[in-house]
């Protein structure tokens, strides 16, 4: 299924010359030169819910804009699909998961089927974590070049289950990862591009402090001490009974009111289970909320965001967190897992604080409502560390290099 992305209005680029500066759009327009004719088909397994839907909503505007044509194509798949690459991104993540014998069947079947129906117009594919990979095996054609984003924290990835992907993998001309702990070995040459968030969209964009108010209306939540948040699908990953846990023992000795919010993905299975679990651990505190949002909740999230002294993400594992990315942005304190590729946004002390345990989550939430002033400084460090590396200005220009590199590589063999 083709995702429309609406094009009209003022250049999207034009305006990012204003938030992230002059010299970051003009890398991308100099990369976007040198690919002149030539077109990218971007495929993901979802457009709603987690974060590679919604880099894909804007990045692929600002491509375009840029002068490379470039469209998005979502794999459709069932709950048996689901179920098993939702089982395979765990144990890429390293915990262990129960596979359906049939899984690997119709992992291959929907990738067939998709590969018979799906637009693939470009003759640059870039194609965005395990669901859609076994594509390659159908549909590449000869003078394509085909790059695997893998947007998962591969540092403790299962033996067992990166051979179940490696068949595929190897097939791609390149990979390109968040962090370099996550590089595994293969064949393809590996490529390094944190992900990123767009400053102007409804998620990020600046809010009138009245706006702000009105959004949040809804949930009553109290004007009268600091707000705490996690943003997150609601996945056992991303660890929101922790956060829960932590919060708790910080009340011991600080007034503070904690915000669960999230919803959940199409390709992903387990919200739904994960949800009720955290509601019931949190039945009869009146000092949290627990926020189930659809999908299109944008400006909710990034008033509840704006109006919240702490920002946390107590991910288990975690291959970036864009909702770090969000906080910081917005100039909040973050206080986020060391895990994954947390450590590249938050610089323990300067951009935010990083923490290892619930324990240590607690101390940090105690410290930082204690701390204003602490706050406000990670805050602005924060909100320019974000400007300088993690704006979609910097993903798409650092997409274009790869496939700028894929092309000398083949015209030096
Ligand atoms: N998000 C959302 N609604 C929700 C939960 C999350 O819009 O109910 C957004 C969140 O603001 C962020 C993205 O989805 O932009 C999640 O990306 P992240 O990298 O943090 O996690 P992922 O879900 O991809 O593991």
């Amino acid at each position: 299924m083709r995702v429309a992305i609406p094009l009209d209005g003022p250049s999207l680029l034009e305006r990012y010359r204003d938030v992230a500066g002059d010299a970051p759009v003009r890398a991308l327009e100099a990369a976007a030169k040198r690919l002149r004719g030539h077109r990218i088909a971007m495929v993901n397994s979802t457009a709603t819910g987690g974060g590679v839907a919604e880099i894909l909503h804007r990045l692929v505007r600002l491509l375009v804009e840029a002068g490379v044509p470039t469209t998005w194509e979502v794999m459709p798949g069932g709950p048996e699909f689901y179920a098993y690459t939702k089982a395979m991104h765990n144990e890429l993540h390293g915990l262990p998961a129960r596979f359906d014998a049939a899984g690997e069947q119709h992992y291959r079947d929907t990738n067939a089927r998709a590969a018979a129906t799906l637009e693939l117009p470009g003759d640059l594919v870039l194609i965005h974590d395990p669901q859609p990979a076994a594509l390659i095996e159908h549909r590449r054609q000869p003078g394509q070049r085909w790059l695997w984003r893998c947007h998962i924290d591969l540092s403790h990835a299962l033996p067992r289950t990166w051979a179940r992907l490696q068949p595929w993998v190897e097939q791609f001309d390149g990979l390109i990862y968040s962090h370099p702990a996550f590089v595994h070995d293969s064949r393809a040459p590996a490529y390094l591009a944190p992900p990123s968030i767009d400053p102007l969209s409804d998620k990020n964009c600046p809010l009138e402090p009245s706006e702000i108010e009105e959004m949040l209306e809804p949930f009553a939540l109290p004007a009268d001490r600091p707000l705490i948040t996690q943003v997150s699908r609601f996945d056992r990953l991303k660890d929101p009974l922790g956060v829960l846990e932590a919060f708790v023992l910080a009340r011991r000795r600080i007034e503070a009111h904690l915000v669960l919010a999230g919803g959940t993905a199409d390709d992903d299975p387990e919200g739904d289970a994960v949800l009720a679990e955290v509601r019931e651990r949190a039945a009869g505190r009146e000092d949290v909320t627990i926020l189930a949002l659809p999908p299109d909740a944008h400006r909710v999230i990034n008033a509840l965001q704006r109006r919240s002294r702490i920002i946390v993400q107590k991910s288990l594992r975690e291959g970036f967190a864009l909702t770090v990315s969000e906080g910081l942005w917005k100039r909040r304190a973050v206080i986020a897992s060391a895990v994954g590729g947390i450590p590249l946004q938050v610089l323990h002390g300067r951009t935010g604080l990083l923490v290892r345990s619930v324990e240590g989550c607690a101390q940090r939430m105690v410290e930082l409502v204690d701390t204003p002033a602490l706050a406000r400084r990670l805050g602005a460090e924060g909100h320019e560390h974000v400007r300088q590396h993690f704006l979609h200005t910097r993903e798409a220009r650092d997409y274009l290099v790869c496939f700028l590199v894929l092309d000398q590589l083949a015209a030096a063999r």
